[in-house]
């Protein structure tokens, strides 16, 4: 591409960054790496009454999270009213822009009286040739002609016409001075010489009115290209309905930024067939163009299966930092961490505590909250007991092995896995049992669970004092 590639994302900071806000982002910051342009974040903030700064920083978090940098600070319709004041005056000098005088109340009674009658309810035009008397409020409307059609040539849709008899004299700014969104994205795309505008395709029915803007200000237009939607796998537009949808929750919740970038950017584009993406590949690959022109279906299993691969892939060290904050969730103290970590470093092992967890679990886990929820029973913490793994596995046999068991434990050389598993085998060898016969039980007894990593690795990490407390507290409940 010759021109220097600016793109902008532009959220309204009514709310969270939700998941197809972040595909957009995401679509616009590859466009710009791939080619080496700028990409640029507009907070469009100019709706007082809905926007919040809490919004913008849970906004700006979520993309710093997803790791999509912007170029230049970022920028703030607010701060730029009188911009839009300059152009709109410009605009109303021109003629190209008239003040109307009509008020809500007049408006919405023949918005009602075109609806009962079957028209579309447009505005007329009347106040096209009024002076409006001095002090009295008005908004300002652009001069639209009916003839015609306006076509917007879309990077993904194509071609699509719109007849001009369908849209009115449409309002710029309206009386409290406060530009509308069609106004103000066209002033600053145009001002931020933004060259290719790529957003959601809720709205493309915008972009003809946009086009009438960037006509009447003379201004050059930007290409376009219009996302197809994200939708539920109801096929309605994904909602909160459907789960979680923003992304500040997916990190709650344990998912991995690279897992969501991965996941989103598949939403909609492809190469080839290639599922798991690196993101120097991504910054190479991606087009705009082959993104497709239908919706996509949020698929949640597909998003786990990729996050569940992030997770054997990523660093121990940085999931076992992670870790921490899902272990605070789950009701384990600070102190209780940290007590543990340190007995652990004393034992001399190459790991720490946190990279052994990660290690040993984290092949079931599909997100650091389920690795954390299952890994629990490694702390001094009561223990929610499976009732059918109990009834079939701490029998009454089995408890008296159990309780020989927790008295030779005491006094065994090393609580490492290996020296414990020997020391179980020769246990079953001496009593003519199975493994399968002790280990279970065992399993049952500190975990609550039937299934769990490899027993032996679990009462390592446990350590010796919380598996013959947990071993001790199930034998006295079942009054062995
Ligand atoms: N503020 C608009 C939104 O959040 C931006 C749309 C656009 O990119 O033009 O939907």
């Amino acid at each position: 591409m010759s021109e220097q590639v600016r793109v902008r994302f532009a959220p309204s900071p009514t709310g969270y960054l939700h998941v197809g806000g972040a595909r957009t982002a995401l679509y616009n910051w590859l466009f710009a790496r791939h080619h080496g342009g700028t990409f640029l974040l507009r907070i469009e903030d100019t709706d007082v009454g809905r926007s919040t700064e809490e919004s913008v920083e849970a906004i700006t978090e979520s993309l710093q999270w997803l790791g999509l940098d912007w170029d230049e600070s970022p920028y703030r319709q607010a701060h730029r009213l009188s911009l839009y004041q300059e152009h709109a005056e410009r605009l109303l000098e021109t003629g190209k822009a008239y003040r109307c005088v009509c008020t809500p109340e007049e408006l919405e009674e023949r918005r009602r009286a075109a609806l009962s009658a079957g028209r579309s309810p447009r505005y007329d035009g009347r106040c096209r040739e009024v002076q409006p008397e001095p002090g009295k409020s008005w908004a300002l409307r652009l001069r639209v002609g009916d003839a015609g059609v306006t076509v917007v040539e879309d990077l993904i849709h194509g071609k699509v016409r719109f007849d001009n008899a369908e849209l009115d004299d449409f309002i710029l700014v309206r009386s409290d001075g406060v530009p509308t969104y069609n106004f103000a994205v066209v002033v600053d795309d145009a001002d931020m010489q933004v060259t290719h505008v790529i957003r959601g395709d809720d709205h493309l029915s915008n972009t003809p009115k946009q086009i009438q803007v960037y006509h009447a200000l003379e201004f050059p237009l930007p290409r376009f290209a219009h996302i197809p939607m994200i939708l539920g796998p109801d096929r309605t537009r994904l909602s909160k309905r459907h789960g979680a949808t923003s992304v500040l929750a997916y990190r709650e919740l344990g998912y991995l930024p690279e897992a969501m970038v991965n996941y989103l950017v598949r939403l909609g584009w492809s190469h080839g067939d290639q599922e798991i993406f690196r993101r120097e590949e991504l910054i190479r690959y991606f087009d705009i163009t082959r993104v497709g022109d239908t919706p996509a279906i949020f698929d949640q299993a597909k998003f786990d299966w990729l996050n569940a691969h992030y997770l054997r892939e990523a660093d121990p060290k940085r999931l076992a930092d992670l870790l921490v904050s899902f272990y605070r969730q789950a009701g384990i103290s600070p102190e209780e961490i940290e007590a543990k970590a340190v007995r652990w470093s004393s034992l001399g092992r190459t790991e720490t505590f946190g990279e052994a967890v990660i290690h040993t679990f984290r092949e079931r886990a599909k997100t650091l909250g389920e690795l954390a929820r299952a890994s629990h029973f490694l702390f001094r913490v009561p223990v929610d007991y499976d009732v059918q793994a109990v009834e079939k596995h701490l029998r009454p046999e089995a408890l008296r092995h159990l309780r020989e068991l927790h008295d030779r434990l005491k006094s065994i050389r090393s609580f490492d896995a290996p020296t414990l598993e020997k020391f179980y085998r020769d246990f079953v060898a001496e009593k003519g049992l199975k493994l399968g016969d002790v280990a279970q039980p065992t399993r049952v007894a500190l975990t609550g669970r039937t299934v769990s990593p490899p027993v032996f690795l679990v009462m390592e990490l446990a350590g010796r004092e919380i598996c013959l407390e947990r071993l001790g507290t199930a034998l006295d409940r079942l009054h062995a």
